[in-house]
């Protein structure tokens, strides 16, 4: 098992990335594989928790101020977030940008 998610390297990983324990997704940066990232306008955000509940990634976080963002660390950028906010305050922008 990997002791820091932040000191994975390549020859840390399961072959084929398997999940061989409950709960050992969390030490992979899963959002290297994201070409779009959800961008969350704040002025509009009501801190509803939708994007959270439907994450399938629990890559959506709580800030202090009451509004939710992307943990970029771990967003695969499906867009799930953005299609379900209720506000249409999450916008999905090319990782380029
Ligand atoms: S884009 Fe997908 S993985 Fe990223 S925060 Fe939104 S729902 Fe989660
Ligand atoms: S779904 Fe939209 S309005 Fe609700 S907390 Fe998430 S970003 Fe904010």
């Amino acid at each position: 098992m990997v002791e820091s998610e932040r000191d994975l390297r390549c020859g840390d990983l399961e072959v084929g990335c398997v999940v061989s324990q409950p709960g050992n997704a969390r030490f992979y940066r899963t959002g290297d594989w994201r070409s779009f990232r959800p961008v969350v306008d704040r002025a509009k955000c009501i801190g509803c928790g939708v994007c959270y509940l439907l994450c399938p990634d629990m890559a959506i976080r709580r800030r202090a101020d009451g509004t939710f963002e992307a943990d970029l660390y771990y967003c695969k950028g499906c867009g799930i977030c953005a299609a379900e906010c209720f506000t249409g305050c999450i916008q999905m922008v090319p990782e380029e940008e």
